[in-house]
């Protein structure tokens, strides 16, 4: 139904988590995936339709070295996916130790910023030069609720996914027109990815002024419509529906999936 036999396809952060799940979908839609990441994930270093390539999408040379090797092998580049992610939870302002390791500081909104929007933009524009000269693309953009909705403890990490979902907007005005396709998917409160680690949940609970047990509680089914966490597979469903022809008039838009949590 899909129609992605063949289609090359390139999935940053793809080793783990919602990446993974990507990955996992598209190859089950019997794509060619190029997996660009830090690491490798064992499921895919033997799978004939998986190439990974070692990236760090925040770095200019990783990037152009990666789309050289892509164009090499397969000729062009049918779609992307700007998956690669961190979050630091951290406070404006500690009230309780000022300064603390929980305060913002400037390394740790440089860090975001560099992997976060920096590292789709890099990506983005090498792949694009490619797919304007082809007539033909599709660029998906991982954002979070917390970049429509803003989130307390994660200014800049949802700062920094405001700045993609604005990057959806704009790359999709001017790329329309060389039938080049950007969307959003913006998901909410998920099954546990590599993300959300007991360093993770420590720092946003000690951000929040709660335990990590009533952390856990706020992400439980009362917060969420629809009762449960979102699975990663939910996910990866939308993005491959996005990549598809069939959402060939979905352009310049962010999907929020969080089972109704966030209005989008
Ligand atoms: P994850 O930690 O499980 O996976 C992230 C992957 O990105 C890892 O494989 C990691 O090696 C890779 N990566 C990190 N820095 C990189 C870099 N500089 N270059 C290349 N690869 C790099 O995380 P996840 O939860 O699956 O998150 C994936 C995306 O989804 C992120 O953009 C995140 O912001 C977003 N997101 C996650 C959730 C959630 O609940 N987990 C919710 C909303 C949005």
């Amino acid at each position: 139904w899909l129609n992605l036999d063949n289609k090359v396809i390139i999935v940053t952060g793809g080793a783990s988590g919602i990446g993974k799940a990507i990955v996992d979908e598209l190859i089950a839609q019997q794509a060619h995936v190029i997996l660009a990441d830090l690491q490798n994930n064992t499921d895919f270093s033997q799978h004939h339709q998986v190439t990974f390539i070692k990236t760090n999408v925040s770095n200019k040379h990783d990037i152009d070295q990666l789309i050289t090797t892509v164009l090499d092998k397969f000729g062009h580049i049918d779609a992307i996916v700007n998956n690669a992610g961190i979050n630091l939870p951290r406070l404006l302002v500690d009230s309780k130790t000022p300064q603390s390791q929980y305060e913002l500081s400037e390394a740790d909104f440089d860090r975001l910023v560099n992997i976060n929007q920096k590292g789709a933009f890099l990506l983005t524009q090498a792949a694009a030069r490619n797919m304007v000269a082809n007539q033909h693309g599709v660029i998906i953009n991982i954002s979070s609720e917390s970049g429509l909705e803003g989130s307390e403890g994660q200014s800049a990490y949802a700062a920094t996914k405001a700045a993609i979902n604005s990057f959806t907007r704009s790359w999709a005005k001017e790329l329309g027109k060389f039938n080049v396709r950007v969307v959003g998917v913006a998901p909410g409160i998920l099954e546990t990815t590599g993300l959300r680690t007991p360093a993770y949940e420590d720092a946003l609970a000690y951000t929040r002024n709660k335990t990590v047990d009533q952390l856990r509680a706020d992400y439980g089914k009362s917060a969420i419509p629809i009762g449960r966490d979102g699975k990663l597979s939910e996910v990866a469903d939308l993005v491959a529906f996005l990549i598809s022809d069939r959402a060939s008039y979905i352009t310049g838009v962010t999907y929020n999936i969080s089972g109704g949590k966030s209005r989008g």
